[in-house]
């Protein structure tokens, strides 16, 4: 399991953090009190990042690198035993290993 490289701690998954809009019908009745309703909320393609959920630092700031930390170094489950990446037409879908070595290796 990977440990956290500010507190130390093992950690098996990381918080990921985003901004997002909330939207809400906002109204007023007839005796004057105001209401929200219908509750809804939108991504914004902000990404603060993604903490460590023991110590809350924010420990890296694209997929790749968090996808990277989880695996904690072991081989791309997609390498077949020949050493080639499992190739879909032109695109390997190792590519839920971002960082992979053998990505190209065709
Ligand atoms: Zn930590």
């Amino acid at each position: 399991m990977p440990k956290c490289p500010k507190c130390g701690k093992e950690i098996d998954c990381l918080e990921y953090l985003a901004k997002e809009y909330w939207h809400a019908k906002f109204f007023v009745d007839d005796d004057g009190y105001y209401d929200y309703d219908d509750w809804d909320y939108c991504d914004t393609d902000e990404v603060i990042g993604w903490r460590c959920p023991e110590c809350c630092e924010t420990l890296f700031h694209s997929e790749a690198d968090a996808i990277e930390f989880l695996w904690d170094g072991k081989p791309c489950p997609f390498i077949h035993e020949d050493g080639v990446c499992d190739i879909d037409g032109d695109k390997c879908v190792g590519e839920r290993f971002p960082k992979c070595r053998n990505k190209y290796r065709i």
